[in-house]
């Protein structure tokens, strides 16, 4: 693209479907050294702008102090282009849970989720624009898939919500952005390299990342067994979560339509598989709906299943569903809930009820997104 692309309408790029700009938060220290280099600054700039973005979170050149004034102007347009802008913002739990919905260079939207809790605040990533795995109960998957995020667009999610919990913006003074779950928009294995790339900047100390401990992230997937095999051989000790939402492939293969590519028994043995390299408990998470996945039988053939092919490296979150606009399932009622839970404990798999933050904010996964639409 030539530089008097810029003057063009905003118009033209509506259509557009193409990556971003490449940003900082995409290049290994080697790259922005290139980078910086070729903008005519000494190599050892690239660690100091890195320790700048991860370490203090600061995305604005104009704020790095440390760089001189000349240089910054240049730093911003080669490094830091605005890769997300705020377009809604909304809270509810007294302030506890904060939704945003970011629009994309190319008009494309996508949401995060930040949770402030006693001991932890959790912020709920996503990982594509909208989402190609297409279940039925699910919002984004009734838009399907827009595009892959770059990886720097996902972790301009990451450092905005830790610099607005450091800068003490939600309630309960300045905090610590401890725990980060890949249950936001999209399928994060369908996206495989550059969430890669994601786990390892997050996870890094600074200068290569933002130093969270790999124990506070969970990558939540619809169950492409092959991805999760390859995520367990790569050295991370990041938390697998499965939406497996069925026990049995006949309802499962409605439920999440990729089931009928990989079955249940290949998506638990890559889940075991994923526990024994990883050491890691791998969670297991069901949406329970109304009169469809939450009889008795299916908690009790749950519960038999995964003790079977996990052992005690289960553990079942159940999630009451989030009804979205327009479709005709609900929540279990609650006796139905806990008599799940129970059978499911029965068979000697831990349990427990997902708390549901942020229902009046349309917080399940694309509803915002969707209401936009
Ligand atoms: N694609 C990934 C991650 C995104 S969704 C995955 O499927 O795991 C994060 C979780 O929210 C998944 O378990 C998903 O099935 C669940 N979910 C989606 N829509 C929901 C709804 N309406 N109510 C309850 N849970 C929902």
């Amino acid at each position: 693209m030539s530089a008097d692309d810029k003057s063009l309408p905003l118009v033209f790029d509506a259509p557009r479907r193409a990556m971003p700009p490449r940003h900082l938060a995409d290049m290994d220290l080697e790259q922005s050294r290139d980078v910086v280099t070729a903008l005519g600054l000494p190599a050892f700039r690239a660690k100091q702008i890195a320790n700048q973005y991860y370490g203090r979170l600061v995305s604005d050149p104009a704020a790095m102090t440390d760089l001189p004034a000349g240089a910054r102007e240049g730093v911003g347009e080669a490094l830091f282009p605005q890769l997300l802008h705020p377009l809604r913002q909304v809270a509810c739990d007294s302030g506890d849970t904060r939704k945003t919905l970011w629009r994309l260079h190319d008009g494309s939207t996508v949401e995060s989720v930040l949770m402030r809790y006693p001991d932890r605040n959790t912020l709920c990533i996503s990982s594509q624009a909208g989402c190609g795995m297409a279940c039925p109960f699910c919002a984004t998957g009734q838009g399907g898939l827009t595009r892959n995020l770059s990886a720097a667009e996902i972790l301009e999610q990451v450092r905005d919500a830790a610099a607005s919990l450091r800068d003490g913006e939600l309630p309960g003074g300045p905090g610590r952005l401890s725990n980060i779950v890949f249950m936001g928009m999209g399928e994060p294995l369908a996206n495989y390299n550059r969430v890669l790339t994601v786990l390892r900047k997050i996870t890094a100390p600074p200068p290569e990342g933002f130093g969270i401990s790999q124990r506070g992230v969970t990558v939540s997937t619809v169950g492409l067994a092959p991805a999760i095999r390859r995520l367990a051989d790569e050295g991370l000790g990041v938390t697998l979560a499965v939406s497996l939402h069925c026990p049995d492939d006949e309802l499962r293969d409605t439920l999440v339509p990729v089931n009928t590519r990989w079955a249940i028994s290949e998506v638990l043995d890559a889940a075991r598989y994923y526990a024994d390299v990883t050491g890691r408990r791998v969670s297991i998470e069901y949406a329970l709906i109304r009169d469809v996945n939450d009889q008795p039988w299916r908690a009790d053939m749950l519960g038999k299943k995964l003790r079977k092919a996990l052992g005690q490296l289960v553990h079942v979150n159940l999630i009451p569903l989030n009804p979205t606009p327009g479709s005709q399932w609900d929540a279990s009622p609650k006796p139905v809930e806990r008599e799940f839970v129970r059978r499911v404990r029965e068979q000697g798999v831990s349990c427990t009820v997902r708390d549901t933050r942020g229902r009046e904010i349309a917080a399940a996964c694309g509803q915002l997104a969707a209401s936009e639409r």
